[in-house]
């Protein structure tokens, strides 16, 4: 079997062999983007080379990038756990052309990566392109022989990348696996393509426009390549497996914590480890790169990720803090290529020790008070905002937490009704300073930006809502 970490090395070198770059992580905090919270996709780092603000000291590079989508327009934090293919912190593999090759080259390399090299069977792949994209449809017909109902044209933004209102744009490519009829889901394009059967595992953007302002768009003199395969999501395909919980590197880490609160990993607790693997990923990458808990921005995110796992590991009946214990399995596991984590290792481990040492202070609480006001709850009913709001403010819990607690009751929570809550009693708080009304601008800023989504770098896709699920 290949590991997760051979299938990582095996696109790093196949690329370079093409006479790629290999170009390691940057960190998850981005050096170019003040107003991007995480990275979140592979370009992200090369940005500034697309656009031509800078120059590329080489014309093609590859990386497998470390990503977190867990706030902003990208948010993926309420699929984990419940989605076979969605983490908060995942890796992005993906191969870059400044200016060099084009569609043509990065289609043959993908097709050839992925069947000849990995051996993955043609019969299972289905591929979309834009619905204009002539040029990319031909091209799948000629290098990989898929008929035409394989090649399925979409026409909207889902396969259309545009990196803002200006700058580089172009269609795109999104290469599925099915994972076979005994999965709910349907190919992309169709009412149930949410479903977990047709896995999007590759996605190849074509960056041939420069957009340079509204109805005014000339192609590129050197069209570019962009690619992101999610690094977890082919290794369940390889590794025979249909969902990314059941891969070596997930495997391991909830065989930890199955054994470390000796419960069954599967049936009613199989949410919880899935939870707790995850999030314990994202926690210690962003420890690692220098975010640590607190009430704004991203130490807000960071400390939403390690109460939601922290709720977890206290359902599966922990009695004692039970995340910092399980950090040696995850740099047994990530460490020889993330060596940051090593680095970091005693500092994420007092970090998640302290979080969960305090949280656990109030959460037992919180969770009778909760219990008791829905006890005369039914199906579909909602939680009151202040109801929410309270839970927040005295106890810490974040609202996705509240609103994960309740999803397995069948119950919502009124949002509306929890920021009003919070809206109040921000007014109030500002009422009452008596300073020099000095603020964090970066608080402001991500404050809005997690109510409205910002008008950050999206990643793929452009619209809110629109392919970014
Ligand atoms: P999906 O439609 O499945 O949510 P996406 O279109 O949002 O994926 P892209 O923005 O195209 O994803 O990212 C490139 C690749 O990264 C995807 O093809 C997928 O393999 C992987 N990927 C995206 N989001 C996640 C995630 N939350 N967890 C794991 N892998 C992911
Ligand atoms: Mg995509
Ligand atoms: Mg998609
Ligand atoms: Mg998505």
């Amino acid at each position: 079997m290949q590991t997760t970490n051979d299938i990582r090395r095996s696109f790093l070198d196949y690329f370079a062999a093409q006479g790629h770059e290999i170009v390691p992580s940057s960190p998850l905090i981005p050096y170019n983007d003040p107003t991007l919270m995480f990275i979140n996709a592979g370009m992200v780092p090369f940005k500034n080379i697309f656009t031509g603000a800078e120059k590329s000291p080489y014309s093609t590079a590859t990386s497998s990038q470390k990503c977190v989508r867990a706030g902003g327009k990208h948010n993926d934090l309420d699929n984990v756990g419940y989605t076979a293919r969605h983490h908060t912190f995942f890796e992005m593999l993906g191969n870059f052309s400044f200016g060099d090759y084009f569609k043509e080259q990065a289609i043959h390399q993908a097709w050839d990566l992925i069947t000849r090299n990995w051996g993955i069977s043609p019969d299972r792949l289905t591929v979309t392109v834009y619905h204009d994209d002539d040029e990319a449809f031909d091209l799948w017909k000629k290098i990989a022989g898929l008929p035409d109902e394989r090649i399925i044209r979409i026409a909207t933004d889902d396969n259309f990348w545009s990196m803002g209102d200006t700058g580089p744009c172009g269609p795109c490519s999104e290469i599925f696996y099915d994972h076979g009829e005994h999965i709910p889901g349907g190919p992309p394009g169709s009412p149930d393509e949410d479903g977990d059967r047709f896995v999007e595992i590759w996605n190849l953007v074509f960056m041939q426009y420069d957009q340079r302002g509204e109805g005014d768009r000339v192609d590129l003199p050197k069209p570019s390549i962009d690619t992101g395969m999610g690094l977890e999501r082919v290794a369940a395909v390889m590794q025979g497996v249909h969902d990314n919980y059941d891969i070596d590197l997930f495997k391991a880490l909830i065989a930890e914590s199955g054994s470390l609160t000796g419960t069954a990993t599967t049936g009613d607790n199989q949410a919880s480890h899935r939870v707790i693997a995850d999030h314990l990923r994202a926690s210690s990458f962003l420890v690692a790169d220098g975010v640590l808990p607190s009430n704004e921005g991203r130490g807000y995110v960071l400390r939403r990720i390690m109460r939601r796992a922290m709720r977890h590991a206290h359902l599966l009946g922990a009695a004692d803090p039970l995340m910092h214990r399980m950090v040696g399995s995850l740099t047994g596991e990530m460490g020889n290529a993330f060596p940051e984590l090593i680095r970091a290792q005693p500092l994420i481990e007092e970090t998640l020790l302290r979080e969960e040492t305090n949280f656990r202070q109030t959460l037992a609480n919180g969770l009778k008070l909760l219990d008791a006001e829905i006890v005369d709850m039914g199906e579909g009913d909602v939680l009151p905002g202040a109801t929410a709001f309270k839970l927040y403010d005295t106890y810490g819990f974040p609202y996705d937490l509240t609103e994960d607690a309740l999803r397995a009751k069948s119950l919502g929570v009124d949002r509306e009704g929890f920021d009003k809550a919070m809206a109040e009693q921000k007014a109030a708080a500002r009422a009452a300073w008596k300073g020099s009304g000095d603020q964090a601008s970066d608080t402001v800023w991500f404050d809005i930006a997690e109510r409205e989504g910002s008008t950050e770098f999206t990643g793929y896709t452009s619209e809110e809502g629109e392919g970014v699920v």
